[in-house]
């Protein structure tokens, strides 16, 4: 692969794996190399340097212990803090939201600093949030309603340096009618899917913020009928 590769990081697949986020590697890969633009993933495991120089980092979902984990070890081997001090992007989904935020309490009641790249503090709800989501995004963002699955028990409450992807139309999010959080090149939902599969927009909007300029169109039939099939069952799936 040569230096152009765009260089996509799949943050500890091996503690954030329960929730099949990985798949979001893949995708931002085959959307690349379908426009021809070559693009590498490298996965960093647990107990490993956390390289600063890559373009793009993925972290996924996990439970309470493991997301501890990963935090720990996320702090001490700051490769992320610095490539997003430097502009890098960095997505995270569930987990991966409380991980990039200032903190978050488990339900065993600990609180775990995070990286600090999210204005963001979660907490614990009163019953786990489970089932399909709708987020009408953010208008500046420019992307469709998005779809996806939540599993989680944390709350997450905003401050003024984060804003939200965007306001939940169905499901739970963060907990106040509002999904996610957005600083600079730093985005994460509660969406799992993987999210990027069910929401190809979203996907070119982080490959944009790499490619400094959004990429061509890429028009996909199946892609098209999955978003189709998982916007009706989000909304045959809810009470009014
Ligand atoms: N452990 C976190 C919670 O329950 C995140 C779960 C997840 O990543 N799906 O809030």
């Amino acid at each position: 692969m040569g230096d152009s590769a765009v260089r996509i990081g799949l943050v500890l697949p091996d503690v954030l794996g329960t929730y099949s986020d990985s798949g979001n590697a893949t995708v931002l890969c085959r959307r690349l190399v379908w426009r021809e633009i070559p693009a590498a993933v490298t996965e960093i495991h647990y107990g490993e340097p956390v390289p600063s120089s890559l373009d793009l980092y993925l972290l996924g979902g996990g439970e309470d212990e493991a997301q501890s984990l990963a935090a720990d070890h996320l702090r001490s081997h700051p490769g992320i803090q610095r490539a997003a001090a430097r502009g890098a992007v960095v997505f995270g989904v569930c987990a991966g939201l409380q991980l990039l935020s200032t903190g978050f309490l488990t339900s065993g009641g600990v609180r775990h600093e995070g990286l600090g790249l999210l204005d963001a503090e979660t907490s614990p709800g009163k019953r786990r949030a489970v089932g399909e989501v709708l987020v009408q995004a953010a208008s500046g963002l420019g992307v469709e309603p998005l779809t996806g699955f939540e599993n989680h028990l944390g709350l997450t409450a905003l401050g003024e340096g984060s804003r939200p992807l965007g306001r939940v139309l169905a499901g739970t999010g963060n907990g106040d009618g509002t999904d996610g959080a957005v600083t600079g090149r730093v985005l994460a939902t509660y969406l799992h899917g993987p999210v990027l599969a069910r929401n190809p927009a979203l996907a070119d909007l982080l490959l944009g913020w790499v490619l400094g300029a959004p990429p061509a169109a890429l028009p996909l039939d199946e892609v098209s009928t999955l978003r189709a099939e998982r916007l009706r069952a989000v909304k045959g799936g809810h009470r009014a």
